[in-house]
């Protein structure tokens, strides 16, 4: 590993300060689980590293009927997951959870390193766009919120600028008559994720008439795809079973996949059409109880 220089930062202000400082050179220190196994295999090498694990200003939930969620950026996976209010309100980010990593993984490493690393595979991504999440940035300079749907530019590249750190993730309130569903397709269990998705249905109440529709899927692009052909098909129909096969065939054929070790491109195209049509089931079942 390449020598640095270490920070712990005492406060959100003075960890903005250093990043500040070092711009480009310098790198924000969560949890370390993505960060670490990067700079022993020498893929990056920072000139210092300015560590905010210790910051309780962003390891926070909150909740407010009006506003509706901030989660801070230093919230581990685990902590979102065993959330009872999460379960209750948010129950498709306390599922998705369990999937991610192993529960040593979950208990050290946060969701703002999760997103910041805008690893195609990630798991919190697709759900979080379903649910109309924003991030607060802040720096020197000010702050800015994002939609997350804007948030990822490429493999492992984000709108972040060198002298940004992300606060706290912002989703509004559940809304009514919504169901949200989270399927991740792995070819062992807690394996590599082939590929996911995350659909969000809202019908008019008491019906299955879809009157919105999000659909997000994960490993078949470089960032977090939104089906936005697929979702348009749903948007003011009664949602068949036809209707729903129909939906999900052209949800596939929105991907751009490709084919490594863990599988063919073809393959991932074929999963999607068949996650996509599982999880808008699910997600028509779950909105139709809400
Ligand atoms: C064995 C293993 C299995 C895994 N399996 C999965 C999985 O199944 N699904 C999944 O989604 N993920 C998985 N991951 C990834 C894991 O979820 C992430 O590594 C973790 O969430 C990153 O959080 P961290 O706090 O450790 O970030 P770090 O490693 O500390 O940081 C990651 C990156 O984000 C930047 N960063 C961190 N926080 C901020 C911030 N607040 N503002 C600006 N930049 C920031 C850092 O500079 C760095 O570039 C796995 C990781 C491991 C080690």
């Amino acid at each position: 590993m390449k020598d640095f220089e270490y920070f712990s930062a005492g406060s959100l202000q003075e960890a903005c300060a250093l990043i500040s400082r070092y711009q480009d050179e310098g790198k924000i220190l969560a949890g370390g689980q993505s960060l670490i196994t990067l700079l022993r295999q020498k893929l990056i090498g920072p000139a210092c590293l300015i560590d905010i694990k210790g910051l309780k200003e962003l390891d926070f939930i909150d909740y407010n009927p009006g506003s509706g969620l901030r989660i801070g950026a230093l919230t581990t996976h685990r902590t979102i997951e065993k959330s009872a209010l999460i379960q209750e309100k948010y129950n498709v980010l306390s599922e998705m959870e369990k999937s991610v990593a192993s529960v040593q993984t979950r208990n050290w490493g946060t969701i703002g390193g999760n997103l910041c690393s805008a690893d195609p595979i990630g798991d919190p991504g697709p759900s979080l766009i379903a649910l109309g999440a924003k991030l607060k940035l802040v720096s020197t300079k000010g702050e800015r919120t994002v939609a997350l749907e804007e948030f990822f530019l490429d493999y492992f590249t984000t709108v972040i600028e060198p002298d940004e750190i992300l606060a706290e993730i912002q989703l509004p309130p559940p809304a009514p008559n919504t169901g949200v569903e989270y399927m991740k397709f792995s070819a062992i269990e807690a394996g590599i994720k082939i590929v996911s998705t995350s659909v969000a249905i809202t019908v008019e109440p008491g019906s299955d008439v879809c009157k919105e529709a999000k659909i997000i899927m994960s490993a078949v692009a470089p960032i977090p795809l939104v089906a936005r052909k697929a979702a348009e098909m749903l948007h003011g129909k009664k949602l068949t079973d036809d209707l729903i096969a129909e939906a999900a065939k052209v949800a596939a054929s929105e991907t751009d996949p490709i084919s490594d070790l863990h599988a063919s491109a073809e393959y991932r195209k074929e999963l999607v059409r068949v996650i996509v049509k599982r999880a808008i089931k699910k997600a028509l079942e779950k909105a139709q109880k809400a």
